[in-house]
């Protein structure tokens, strides 16, 4: 049995193709690699991947096409969008085309592990959730009574304020468009927009105090609440 988790890097420059397979093969994962989305497709029908680190721009058919493809397809793998693209409407639409996460080129290998560290650790917690109750750092989230406890003390939210924390625990470590975010607090009567969100979220963070600096803002995309502090 081997149960190290398999990636596929799916990059065009031999360079950062084999800088990438270098560190993941350090930290002991088992790595496949593409230099087109042609080659990826065929990898993809051949093995089971627990994650695809899959760069945008491509020769031929682009890794955002191929992310699409992906998440039409019965293909469970978690994928992280690498892009040299920094704008916040190119990274709004690789996460809205279904990336786990993304990174912006040139990064740091450091940032680079901890962000398959993240996604990969997400999928292990999500396939053994099924707790009613989430404790992160002294903060205390219990789905089923709404109840929310900071260091033992309750606190007051808004319903917005605890869908929006509900949310963030739930996908701790991936980042979350304002359109996300608007979509899961929009209920009946509520006329949402993405101004909105940003005074729930600040209000979010001065019930949390301390604990709101876990609150990360992406600039121009959304917010992911983040435990490491990579
Ligand atoms: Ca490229």
């Amino acid at each position: 049995m081997n149960d190290r988790p398999q990636v596929l890097v799916v990059e065009d420059e031999q360079e950062i193709r084999e800088l990438m397979a270098l560190h993941l093969l350090r930290q002991g994962y088992r790595v496949h690699e593409s230099s087109s989305v042609e080659q990826a497709r065929k990898q993809v029908s051949e093995n089971k991947f627990d994650l695809l680190v899959l760069d945008w721009m491509l020769p031929g058919l682009s890794g955002v096409d191929f992310l699409e493809q992906i998440r039409h397809s019965k293909i469970p793998s978690r994928v992280l969008m690498v892009t040299a693209k920094s704008e916040p409407q190119d990274i709004i639409e690789g996460l809205e085309k279904g990336a786990d996460d993304y990174l912006t080129k040139p990064f740091n290998p450091d940032v680079f592990m901890a962000r398959v560290r993240a996604i990969l650790r997400r999928a292990v917690d999500k396939a053994d959730d099924n707790s009613e109750e989430i404790v992160i750092d002294g903060l205390k989230v219990n789905f089923a009574t709404y109840d929310v406890q900071l260091q033992g003390e309750k606190l007051h939210l808004t319903p917005s304020e605890y869908k929006l924390l509900s949310i963030m625990l739930q996908n701790q470590g991936r980042v979350l468009t304002r359109d996300r975010l608007i979509e899961n607090i929009q209920g009946e009567g509520i006329n949402v927009v993405g101004r909105t969100i940003d005074t729930h979220v600040f209000g979010l963070r001065k019930k949390l105090k301390e604990w709101g600096d876990h609150i990360e803002t992406i600039r121009g995309v959304g917010y992911r609440v983040k435990l490491d502090l990579v």
